[in-house]
């Protein structure tokens, strides 16, 4: 069975070994130590994660490696084959400058956490190779992040509690990359284990391991190839309507939830349309009620073997997120509904934050090859765009790796 299309970038070599090669040539020496995380998918729990509401996560096979070793002056110096493998070098003194911006912004920020956390890093050469496809909404930030930080783990010869490494990396990227993430991808890249999904409750960042059943069904991804601009104002919106939803739960209605995903019963946000604006509001607040109590739903489903169940979950989410929440796109509901009308799909929808990125689907696995292939021609067809594939079975979470 094939398990990715042509055009999704894994390359032969994995990147620990492109990190390093790339490492020898930029800076003429062995690296010293390396690490890899990987990117993410979530099966089901979208805007779920900042009402403190259940996500579902799990590790996709896709790594990011950083590797590193001491820097001869008082630089730091970046090479990524990402960004064109164009080098970047910053003065020990302004590696903690939150203002200056581009994509070594979210290791400086890891940096600047760990000096903070009182830890001494001298200047280091570091060097990047990534297979996480970058900005699909696989998050490859979290993943870049999170691989910094244990390969500086390895530098610094400390072990940090594993929750303090998720919250450094989720801080890293608010101050140093402006984006007001929650800690979802962070925690899925460093808790995640092989073959497993990771039923994640963000109130209380507690969290419990989920075996995925390869032999009911394969997790598909499907990248849209799109992702519009609207994108962070939306998320901006979305999450204001959260919070004032829950503002007025909490001063009108009959219960007094924590969080928004803590209203118990849905009935109860009716209260919310005798306020100005409160039918949109009430919208809103649905979807994250009922789509937490989806993704703790889909982990029993899973592990009792339910796939159909699973599949009519993860429609209901799509329609929910298209419906209610209002952050789908065209490109995304016609990927959706062509994988929820193909022979050997228990059910799709898409995934991460909205206006574009990936899909998600469970596949009967018997139909996974043709169906992988004919999706991906119909969404052609339709939209002129050839979309990346993979099928995911969970991998591992972040490590040190030998160099
Ligand atoms: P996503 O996390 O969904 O892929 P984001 O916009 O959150 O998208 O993060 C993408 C950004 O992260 C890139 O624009 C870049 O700045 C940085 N990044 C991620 N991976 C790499 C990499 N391998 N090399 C350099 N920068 C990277
Ligand atoms: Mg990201």
């Amino acid at each position: 069975m094939a398990t990715s299309s042509t055009n999704t970038k894994r390359e032969c070599a994995g990147p620990v070994i492109r990190a390093c090669r790339l490492f020898r040539q930029r800076f003429g020496s062995a690296p010293t130590h390396a690490a890899s995380a990987p990117g993410r998918v979530n099966l089901i729990g979208d805007h779920t994660d900042y009402n403190g509401g259940y996500v579902l996560p799990m590790a996709i096979e896709h790594r990011t490696a950083v590797v590193v070793g001491p820097s001869s002056d008082q630089q730091w110096h970046f090479v990524s084959e990402h960004a064109d493998a164009a080098q970047i070098s910053v003065d020990a003194k302004k590696i903690n400058d939150p203002l200056r911006r581009e994509w070594t912004s979210y290791i400086r920020g890891v940096i600047t956490g760990f000096v903070e956390a009182g830890f001494t890093v001298d200047p280091l050469c570091v060097a990047v190779a990534s297979d996480v496809p970058v900005g699909a909404g696989l998050s490859s930030s979290a993943a870049l992040e999170v691989a910094a930080a244990t390969t500086i783990e390895a530098v610094v010869g400390a072990r940090l509690e594993p929750w303090s490494i998720v919250l450094l990396c989720q801080r890293a990227e608010q101050r140093f990359a402006h984006v007001p993430c929650g800690f979802m991808d962070q925690a899925i890249s460093v808790f995640a284990q092989s073959g497993k999904a990771m039923l994640l409750r963000c109130k209380d960042k507690s969290t419990s391991q989920v075996e995925l059943q390869p032999d009911d069904a394969v997790v598909l991804v499907v990248n849209s190839m799109v992702r519009h601009n609207l994108a962070s104002s939306a998320y901006a919106d979305r999450r204001s309507s959260c919070e004032r939803a829950l503002a007025l739960m909490q001063r009108t209605g009959l219960e007094d939830p924590a969080c928004l995903a803590d209203v118990g019963d849905p009935a109860q946000l009716d209260a919310l349309c005798n306020e100005p604006g409160g039918e949109r509001l009430r919208a809103r607040a649905l979807h994250v009620v009922q789509e937490s109590a989806r993704a703790a739903a889909v982990k029993e489903m899973i592990e009792s073997g339910s796939v159909d169940l699973v599949g009519l979950a993860l429609n209901a989410s799509h329609d929910s997120l298209r419906d209610l929440f209002e952050v789908s796109c065209a490109e995304l509901d016609t990927l959706v509904s062509i994988t929820q009308a193909s022979r050997g799909v228990f059910g799709a929808r898409m995934t991460g934050g909205g206006f574009g990125g990936c899909m998600v689907a469970f596949v009967d696995p018997e139909y996974a090859d043709q169906c992988c292939r004919e999706i991906a021609d119909e969404y052609a067809a339709r939209t002129g765009l050839i979309p990346a594939w993979f099928i995911t079975s969970g991998a591992r979470g972040a490590h040190a790796e030998p160099v």
